[in-house]
């Protein structure tokens, strides 16, 4: 019999608060009164994180570890999450308690009313930088103005879906994967919970200036061509002030007999167009790059063993006679 709730936890490094989140996790779960799996995703951490979920392992059928062979990153953690789910609703919850447990009861709540996604929306961020607050606020609104799914604001991955969204989602076959864009996408009743972020409760941000970044690249390749188009637009616009430039030019050499100055202008002119050119063929690079990844088909993640306890059966099968 599969459980009800399969909650996924992707943990990279994350040994200070691992524990802790089991047990707040398992407090809440527990008090929902039906059965549920934990999916700790172990994403190639060099601390003891993988030895203490199997510890868990040992006296407690819930949960089940699944341990990469190195560090893949935090969404194709999820993605392995999602597809060893067996649970009626999905949950995804970041491992370092900045997204509270205490929510899932409310989050369950919507989703029996029939709502198939209940995403966590931030109302507010506790303890995180200034920088990381003001780059994420810019970075939602950007990437919601550039592209024409519904991509709701301040959303993490923070939520629970049903297990049709989780199937559709699944069926995706695209490697670099932003799972939050992908689940609006796949469309489905979807509804936000508001909830504080709050600080993470030891350990520190697994998400360095270099993962932010490619983290957002990813994020705006996979759902928006606007940098693609923006080529075009910009070529136009040069092109446009190079006639009209051209034309001065002209009517300077046959009307007036100002001399040719302006070794500063044209040098001007020359690496500002020169910039252009070159910010332009890195994002075609950036855009090439993913499908170059995608031609060549190598899975997101490599699980190195899965580890569960077979001994106690988590939810007993009715027995017969
Ligand atoms: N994480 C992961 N692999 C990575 C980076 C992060 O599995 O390569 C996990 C991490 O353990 C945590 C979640 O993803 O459970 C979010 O990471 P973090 O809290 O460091 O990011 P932040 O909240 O600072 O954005
Ligand atoms: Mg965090």
């Amino acid at each position: 019999m599969n459980p009800i709730y399969s909650v996924i936890i992707p943990a990279y490094n994350e040994q200070e608060v691992i524990v802790e989140s089991y047990d707040r996790l398992t407090r809440v779960m527990k008090g929902m009164d039906e059965p549920y799996e934990l999916i700790f995703i172990n994403d190639g951490s060099r601390d003891a994180t993988a030895h203490i979920i199997a510890g868990f392992c040992e006296s407690d059928p819930a949960v089940v570890l699944l341990n990469f062979s190195r560090n893949f990153g935090h969404m194709p953690a999820i993605t392995a999450g999602m597809a060893h789910a067996r649970g009626k609703a999905v949950i995804v919850i970041d491992a370092d308690l900045q997204d509270p447990p205490e929510v899932l009861p409310l989050m369950a709540e919507k989703w029996k009313e029939g709502y198939d996604v209940v995403y966590g929306k931030r109302s507010k961020r506790i303890g995180e930088s200034f920088f990381k607050k003001v780059t994420a606020k810019i970075f939602y609104r950007l990437l919601r103005s550039m592209t024409d799914v519904d991509l709701p604001l301040d959303t993490g991955e923070f939520r629970l879906i049903d297990r049709r969204v989780c199937d559709a989602v699944n069926a995706l076959p695209e490697k670099n994967r932003y799972i939050r864009g992908l689940v609006s996408w796949v469309g489905f009743k979807q509804i936000a919970v508001e909830y504080e972020r709050q600080e993470r409760f030891a350990g520190e941000t697994k998400y360095p200036l270099r993962k932010m970044v490619s983290f957002a690249m990813d994020a705006i390749a996979s759902f928006s061509y606007k940098p693609l188009k923006l080529a075009t637009s910009l070529g136009f616009i040069m092109s446009l002030l190079g006639f009209v430039y051209m034309l001065v030019i002209i009517f300077q050499a046959m009307f007036t007999d100002r001399t040719i100055t302006g070794w500063a202008s044209t040098l001007v002119v020359i690496l500002l167009s020169q910039g252009i050119v070159l910010m332009i063929l890195g994002m075609m690079g950036e855009y090439l790059g993913r499908v170059y990844d995608e031609l060549k088909n190598r899975p997101s993640y490599i699980i190195r063993e899965i580890i569960r306890n077979e001994t106690i059966d988590p939810i007993p099968e009715p027995r017969n006679g």
